[in-house]
């Protein structure tokens, strides 16, 4: 990590080569997919692209194309590892949006049972989440892992990806 360049945690992340400890689940060529470590649900991720902004219209179309294959990829690799019965995906741009990160897009994609009643507040027992969001981080690879045909378990953690 640099601290020189950037003052951004979203293009830190990624350039620590800690994939594992800093929850980083998935690489693709312009995106990465996030755990969220404070999840509303187990399976919360955010995906993000490498290129700092904060405006969706700014992306180039090349980018946009592995943003969204990755987003399919993402919600079909929870789909069969969590089973959930739906979705809440989106962006929060802008801090009006609810956005913490204002100037680089993450889309939350956040999976959703019918027993859960509402967005579940941080359970107050940290342990017994670190340890969820630790299982999750190897459901989600494994399942990356039987479900891509091109992809390569880094040796920091994440699955890479390759879109056809
Ligand atoms: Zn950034």
């Amino acid at each position: 990590m640099d601290d020189d360049d950037t003052e951004c945690v979203f293009c830190d992340l990624p350039s620590c080569d800690d994939d594992r400890r800093n929850n980083i689940v998935v690489r693709s060529e312009h995106t990465y997919v996030l755990l969220n470590n404070m999840p509303y649900n187990p399976g919360h991720v955010m995906i993000l692209p490498y290129e700092h902004t904060g405006r969706f219209y700014t992306l180039a179309e090349n980018i946009l194309v592995d943003y969204m294959k990755t987003t399919q990829t993402v919600i079909n690799v929870i789909e069969e590892s969590l089973a959930p019965d739906g979705f809440n995906i989106g962006f929060n741009v802008g801090a009006a949006g609810g956005a913490s990160v204002t100037d680089h897009l993450h889309m939350h994609i956040i999976p959703r049972w019918e027993s859960d009643t509402s967005f579940t507040p941080l359970i107050a027992n940290t342990a017994i989440v670190e340890e969820a969001v630790d299982e999750t981080y190897e459901r989600l690879c494994q399942e990356l892992i039987d479900l891509s045909v091109t992809h390569v378990r880094d040796e920091n953690g994440a699955v890479e990806i390759i879109h056809e």
